[in-house]
């Protein structure tokens, strides 16, 4: 096994706050050594300097969609209705290059950001495939960045899911959208099923995952289907819940409890179930979510860019909940930068009182957006640390750039400071993905023809679906909101708050 060593760097403890300096000693794509500076190396190691270096665990994205990527900036005032609305236009007519060139280019992004791992919820019209699923992963694979790649299903359209929306619609656009139904839960259960098992993706880089979309987006059956394929295949399940005060009201309209409360009863939550986003969970769901050992992913800036509102991080912590930070799509959010999203995530925390005993601290908000994503990827103990026997995934800030002139704290200045303008190298599993700023092995000339060449393409076989959008809009985006004028009481900090 080849050995590396990167000398003469700081390297961050986030959970004692300090960067002192030492050598990292790797043995293939795992940490074996963080030694006093100028330690011994096995003979014929591999030397990287890293002084004038500050090396952190690279940052764990929780929830992310590859698919989102090209779609981003497409729209701005969105609920996360629109959104949903406006998906058949930002997502639809994608054929197996552009799965693949989507990931590639979020990859990419979140690489040159400091991130290593990301929780992928893709999306594959009408069902997904094993070509659509092996597109995803070898984008990620041959990239050399670690992820879990969740197909994100549902069969329930969101017009069916809503209650009283598609009543609401004028007949001609109820015609329109009765075309968006999905197909029945048993065959896409079975696609998944069918994909999972001709699994050919490096295993230890890309993992599996299934993620329900929206719990009443999918039938109780459904539900069930998804958690035994997380049973058979041991793997994670990914859903949004209490994402919109829309979604709330409308799960006590079609269960007659929070969505929470409806999962817990069917006894699919445990340490392998992530919620995304978690706004406008309770008090009682997030101790369900605590005791069963599960995590939320929160995605501050999507939560804020959707006007879903701002997440109570204090409570679920409280209440032992696995905390992860995540950026959402790059259609909702729209950049793929973990460092926003960690920075996001404590100022959300500040914003909601003057309680400052109960912010979210930068240590925890660099330990959630590290270990704890870490632990919703089902990576816990492996990735989101230096330290020997963790994966050697490792970014290299430089201490030299104006975001770390002078040093002060490090992990204030991490969460505080940082905006991925310091990035100078990423390692991942011991293999360097980033080097002097440029993704190694990347020719970004040829992704940008791509990409363009994408656009063009997409936006001509979109046409038809993004004026439907246009007739929904105006629609969707009052019934929605009405829905959302309905009481819905949860606690802030303490305090009631509707
Ligand atoms: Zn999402």
């Amino acid at each position: 096994m080849a050995y590396t060593i990167l000398r003469g760097g700081r390297v961050l403890d986030i959970a004692r706050g300090t960067a002192d300096p030492a050598d990292i000693l790797i043995e293939g794509d795992t940490i074996r050594e963080v030694g006093a500076p100028g330690c011994a190396a096995p003979a014929g190691a591999a030397e990287i300097a890293a002084a004038r270096r500050l090396i952190h665990p690279g940052l764990v994205n929780a929830h992310t969609h590859s698919h989102g990527n090209l779609a981003k900036g497409m729209g701005d005032c969105w609920t996360l209705e629109l959104l949903l609305t406006a998906a058949p236009w930002l997502g639809g007519n994608r054929g197996l290059d552009d799965l693949r060139l989507s990931a590639q280019i979020g990859a990419i992004e979140m690489m040159l950001k400091g991130c290593t791992a990301c929780y992928d919820l893709f999306f594959e019209w009408p069902v997904p495939t094993r070509e659509g699923l092996a597109a995803v992963a070898s984008a990620y694979a041959e990239l050399g960045m670690r992820a879990v790649i969740a197909p994100m299903v549902a069969d329930r359209s969101f017009y069916e899911a809503i209650p009283g929306l598609a009543e609401a619609l004028p007949p001609a656009l109820q015609e329109r959208v009765a075309g968006l139904r999905l197909a029945p839960g048993a065959t896409t259960l079975a696609a998944i099923r069918g994909a999972f098992d001709a699994w050919s993706a490096d295993r230890d880089l890309v993992r599996r995952a299934v993620a329900p979309t929206i719990p009443h987006h999918c039938s109780d059956e459904f539900i069930l289907g998804c958690a035994a394929l997380a049973r058979d295949f041991g793997i994670g399940l990914h859903s949004h819940v209490a994402e919109s005060k829309v979604q709330a009201v409308a799960s006590l309209k079609v269960y007659g409890k929070t969505q929470t409360a409806h999962l817990d009863a069917l006894g699919v939550l445990g340490p392998h179930f992530t919620v995304a986003h978690g706004v406008w969970l309770d008090e009682e769901d997030m101790a369900r979510l605590g005791d069963h050992g599960a995590s939320v992913a929160h995605n501050p800036g999507s939560n804020m860019r959707l006007g879903s509102g701002l997440a109570d991080t204090r409570a679920m912590l409280d209440r032992r909940v696995n905390l992860g930070i995540g950026t959402d799509g790059a259609s909702c959010a729209d950049n793929q930068n973990m460092y926003e999203a960690m920075r996001l995530g404590s100022f959300v925390s500040k914003v909601q009182g003057p309680e400052w005993r109960r912010w979210l601290s930068t240590r925890e908000a660099a330990l959630a957006a590290t270990e704890g994503s870490a632990r919703a990827l089902g990576l816990g103990g492996k990735i989101g640390r230096i330290a020997p026997g963790w994966k050697a995934d490792l970014v290299l800030l430089d201490l030299d750039h104006p975001n770390w002139l002078p040093l002060n704290d490090p992990v204030n200045q991490l969460v505080h400071c940082e905006d991925g303008t310091a990035v100078d190298s990423v390692m991942i599993g011991g293999r360097m993905v980033v080097a002097n700023r440029r993704p190694v092995g990347v020719d970004l000339a040829r992704l940008s023809e791509r990409a363009a060449a994408a656009r063009e393409r997409l936006a001509a076989a979109n046409a038809d679906s993004r004026r439907l959008y246009r007739a929904l809009e105006p629609v969707v985006g009052s019934y929605c909101p009405g829905l959302a004028r309905q009481p819905y009481h949860v606690h802030r900090f303490g305090a009631r708050a509707e």
